[in-house]
């Protein structure tokens, strides 16, 4: 969902106006942007009337330790209605889950005989559990969110994150444009002063409050004069991000099986061996990190291999699709659960950092193989993941360029103002 005000990119693009209708467009007031809506105040008001009794409404958040038989006893809530509502099914379930912050909601009478009581569920829904006679009736309740279009450019100086600071992106969303490009981009080696950033990006409203930064929409990274580009696309239910012309920006494989120390060893056919002092080929890459640090499966795959095997000591050996394998060695123990045969996600925990078999000290000896050949992990090139499906081609096309143009306007109308 994008709200675009009452901009029109195409026509606005030749006019002067456009610089006055992106910062009306940007600096508008929330308040007027985001109407608020609350189903439920108006059935409160028509209840107060048809009882002719006062309800009492308040709103109280939970502290630390609180539950919610403790809030409804500290309320006097009649006793029968408070073990009515702690019996019904889709209470118990949420209740264990309330924690301190949370809000809950509730109306009662002269009598403490509950009326309603509104329980949150996720930030979009509510429980609301509504006095029926005796009894009480349970809905859910979704109340409305909306979506502000934002955008931020800045110009990187010292640290991509002090330049998403400056330009006010929220810093969970400065880690973000870092995964989304970290497939291409090294953050620690590639930026230089100078490079910088454009991204177009939603924060989402309940009212008037801002109760989630939401995602990057698109996103423009100039490293070294090389623009990057990435679009966020749902497919299905899932969301990745794509070049303009429909590629993704994931490989299919991550770089490294885990959070690394450093890189101990490199992928190297004439190396003297550490421990056995003897010239041997070294046909993985080595990683060093704290025992215990858990290794992931760089692709998904199956697992061929899970035991003992010479100087690998505890490894794992992972078969992917085609022509791919992936071997994890010195590990400390595995996963209690995984076996021969199991079939193994992108990021799934397949072991721990150790140093059985030959190792010097802890670290993951980790090889890529292609069609049983090994290869350098650092250098080999990683196949990409899927493209956009040609079914949803037309659509994407139509999300990029209408993205991309918002992007390239606001960063044209930021430059213009720069240079005034
Ligand atoms: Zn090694």
């Amino acid at each position: 969902m994008i709200s675009t005000g009452s901009c029109n990119t195409s026509k606005l693009l030749k006019h002067v106006g456009l610089l006055v209708c992106l910062l009306l467009f940007t600096i508008q007031p929330l308040a007027k942007s985001v109407p608020y809506v609350v189903a439920l105040a108006s059935t409160s008001e028509t209840k107060t009337v048809r009882h002719t009794t006062r309800l009492t409404s308040k709103q109280v958040t939970l502290k630390k330790g609180d539950n919610l038989n403790r809030i409804l006893r500290r309320l006097s809530i009649a006793k029968d209605d408070i073990s009515k509502i702690l019996k019904l099914k889709s209470v118990t379930a949420i209740a264990s889950r309330l924690k301190a912050g949370n809000h809950v909601r509730l109306s009662y009478d002269n009598n403490r005989n509950l009326q309603r009581l509104t329980l949150p569920l996720t930030f979009e829904k509510t429980l609301v559990i509504e006095r029926d006679g005796d009894d009480f009736q349970v809905k859910k309740h979704i109340e409305e969110l909306k979506t502000q279009t934002r955008f931020a450019i800045g110009t990187i100086h010292q640290s991509l994150y002090q330049a998403a600071s400056d330009a006010r992106l929220p810093h969970k969303l400065a880690s973000k444009l870092m995964r989304i490009f970290a497939w291409d981009i090294d953050f620690s080696r590639d930026l230089r002063p100078g490079d910088r950033f454009v991204v177009l990006y939603q924060d989402w409203y309940k009212g008037n409050k801002l109760v989630r930064h939401g995602d990057i929409l698109a996103a423009k990274l100039f490293v070294r004069n090389k623009a990057h580009q990435a679009i966020r696309y749902n497919i299905g239910k899932k969301y990745s991000y794509f070049s303009p012309d429909g590629r993704s920006l994931k490989k299919s494989f991550l770089r490294a099986p885990l959070k690394f120390t450093r890189i101990s060893s490199r992928f190297n056919l004439h190396r003297r061996h550490p421990v056995l002092h003897t010239l041997r080929a070294h046909r993985g890459v080595d990683y060093a990190a704290p025992r215990g640090t858990p290794i992931k499966a760089t692709a998904n795959g199956k697992v061929i291999f899970r035991g003992r095997k010479g100087g690998y000591g505890k490894v794992v050996f992972l078969k992917h699709w085609g022509k791919y394998t992936t071997v994890y060695a010195h590990m400390s123990r595995f996963p209690r659960r995984m076996r021969i045969g199991d079939k193994i996600k992108q990021g799934q925990v397949i072991g721990y950092v150790g140093s059985t078999g030959l190792a010097s000290g802890p670290h993951v000896h980790y090889e890529f193989r292609v069609n049983n050949h090994h290869v350098d992990p650092l250098k080999v090139k990683l196949p990409r993941a899927q493209p956009i499906p040609r079914k949803y081609r037309a659509k994407f096309n139509i999300v990029a360029n209408e993205r991309l143009g918002q992007l390239n306007l606001y960063e044209t109308a930021h430059v213009g103002l720069e240079e005034r």
